[in-house]
């Protein structure tokens, strides 16, 4: 596991386009921290440095967005509302998981069956002011 520390939401977008060039499609990557943490940000930076043009923004009116990269197809999902899909429509995220894409999950506890392995995870928390300290866990390394 590695931890850094960022000062600014530009620096959080960095950190998210470093991260976005290690991966390859079929990745996913869950983001989890409380409110305001910068999951969104990160996720901006890693859809930008993927290609995504136009505003990376938390899906409200439904649970995920795709996005069109420059070398692969980028997802976003974010699972707020999510209790535990399990009492849900099972198929929910089929529209968002596939091998060609680079899927990024936002509160990812809704869905935690479904995303028991994921390729890395990112735990981002508050620490002062505009600083964030981020743990990034990938499956590879192990625990
Ligand atoms: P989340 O998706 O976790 O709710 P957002 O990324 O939407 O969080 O919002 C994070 C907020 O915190 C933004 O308003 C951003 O400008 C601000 N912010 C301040 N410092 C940082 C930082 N170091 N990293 C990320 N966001 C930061
Ligand atoms: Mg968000």
């Amino acid at each position: 596991m590695s931890t850094r520390t960022t000062r600014s939401p530009e620096e959080t977008e960095a950190l998210g386009a470093e991260v976005a060039a290690g991966l390859d499609p079929g990745a996913v990557v869950v983001i989890s921290g409380e409110l305001g943490a910068g999951k969104t940000t990160f996720v901006r930076g890693a859809c930008r440095a993927l290609g995504v043009a136009g505003a990376v923004t938390s899906p409200t009116f439904t649970i995920g967005r795709r996005y069109r990269g420059d070398r692969v197809a980028v997802a976003h999902l974010d699972l707020y509302r999510l209790a535990g899909i399990d009492d849900e429509e099972p198929a929910l995220l089929d529209d968002y998981l596939d091998a060609e894409t680079i899927t990024f999950v936002e509160w990812p506890a809704g869905a935690a069956d479904r995303l028991a392995a994921p390729t890395l995870e990112v735990r981002m928390s508050h620490a002062g002011a505009d600083a964030r300290v981020i743990d990034l866990e990938s499956a590879s390394q192990g625990a």
